[in-house]
């Protein structure tokens, strides 16, 4: 499907090819390794791209192909390279487009793993990465180097929902020749355009909201068809490409996607209102409310403030893990885990799960404090959620 100016959940629905030569309905679950040719020239065209078509699954699959035309289209993008998991699309970004000698500038408010990779995966073969702020774009324009290549952040951030301002860092990077990177994975296409902003990639972990009901690992990056021919040459090289069987599944989970993130997002706004009337809770952290500190940001960048709500529990100095898991423990309905993006609403201590090992300065400096929860709304009643809240908060 060609239309580019279809809304996003008509895009959702039917974006992209749908159907195979048999005609069929719903699309279909290619579940083959390899493809057969008619003859030996055929075999030779294909190899040598001479003539369009699957090979081997690594390379192209067709259901995959569903799943990024469709997403690609969501999203706004050239075209979108299917992962095997959010971590392997960010992996996949930067073996795409960095080599050795170059430098990222991060945002400090990045998914742990994201840290993780940079530091000690990528750090190893010569690419620098520079931590700044999520929220001051002056931090940004100071770390660039001569050398950098990639600059990478995620809006909202985890677990305090900082708002990084898109359309401000990519006239940084701009400006010094680099990359801009946004990781999606807490707006998804239905809330949050990064291209439509200025940024040159988006990164997607699918196995959030994407699926949404917590069942396949998936990710994607997306961009111009310039930037993901390296994307792509790596992943088909080094093979952590999505399987037919979750682009599948993730292709169902994009279908319903708008209606999930209106409810997600209408769940959680009425919960962080509810949460900031509580007289033992201290802080609301939420994009949608007013008191947010880039609540006005939040309302030009973003659709609707999202489905992630954070709180701080009130409790006596010293005292505020054990106000936390108090909450936590007395919960019968939600979900004790770190996962997020589900039907079922999760509820998380970041201080000793999510950021545990961090150093306890580090953390106090992030403003993770032990009082912190994470809840990630789900499609529940929120006066059961509420309830289920309640009933450690008012012990
Ligand atoms: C979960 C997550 C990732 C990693 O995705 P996986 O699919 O678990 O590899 C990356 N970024 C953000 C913001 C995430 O929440």
């Amino acid at each position: 499907m060609s239309e580019q100016n279809y809304q996003p959940e008509t895009l959702a629905v039917h974006g992209g090819t749908v159907r195979s030569q048999f005609g069929e309905h719903s699309e279909a679950l290619f579940l083959t390794s390899s493809f057969v040719f008619e003859n030996a020239a055929q075999a030779a065209a294909r190899f040598i791209g001479e003539q369009p078509g699957n090979i081997y699954s690594r390379f192209t699959n067709p259901t995959v192909t569903m799943f990024e035309e469709r997403l690609a289209a969501m999203e706004g993008a050239e075209q979108c390279v299917a992962t095997a998991s959010g971590m392997s699309a960010i992996l996949a970004c930067v073996m795409g487009l960095l080599k050795a000698g170059d430098h990222i500038v991060a945002s400090q408010s990045i998914f742990g793993a994201s840290v993780n990779l940079f530091n000690n995966v990528i750090g190893k073969f010569g690419v620098a990465t520079t931590y700044v702020s999520a929220t001051d774009v002056s931090e940004w324009q100071a770390a660039v180097r001569p050398n950098t290549r990639l600059l990478f952040l995620e809006t909202p951030s985890n677990p305090l929902t900082e708002i990084s301002d898109i359309a401000a860092v990519a006239s940084v990077a701009k400006g010094c020749g680099a990359l801009l990177a946004v990781d999606n994975c807490f707006c998804t296409p239905i809330l949050q355009r990064p291209l439509d902003l200025g940024a040159d990639i988006v990164i997607q972990s699918a196995t959030k909201y994407i699926d949404g009901q917590g069942r396949v690992l998936g990710g994607a990056v997306l961009g111009s068809r310039k930037n993901m021919e390296g994307v792509y040459g790596f992943l088909r090289t080094a093979g952590p490409t999505m399987s037919a069987f979750n682009a599948w599944v993730l292709l169902k989970g994009l279908e319903t996607l708008k209606l999930r993130m209106d409810a997600h997002s209408a769940n959680a706004l009425e919960l962080a209102r509810w949460l900031e009337a509580q007289p033992n809770v201290a802080r609301v952290f939420y994009p949608g409310l007013p008191s947010h500190p880039q609540h006005k940001l939040a309302l030009r960048q973003q659709k609707t403030g999202g489905g992630i709500v954070s709180f701080e529990v009130a409790s006596s100095p010293g005292c505020g893990k054990a106000a936390a898991w108090r909450v936590i423990d007395n919960t019968r309905l939600l979900s004790i885990t770190a996962n997020l993006g589900d039907t079922k609403t999760t509820i998380t201590h970041p201080a000793t799960t999510t950021h545990a090992r961090i150093s306890p300065e580090a953390r106090a400096a992030a403003g993770i404090t032990d009082g912190l929860i994470r809840i990630a709304v789900g499609l529940e009643a929120v006066v059961d959620i509420q309830a289920d809240l309640a009933r450690g908060l008012n012990k």
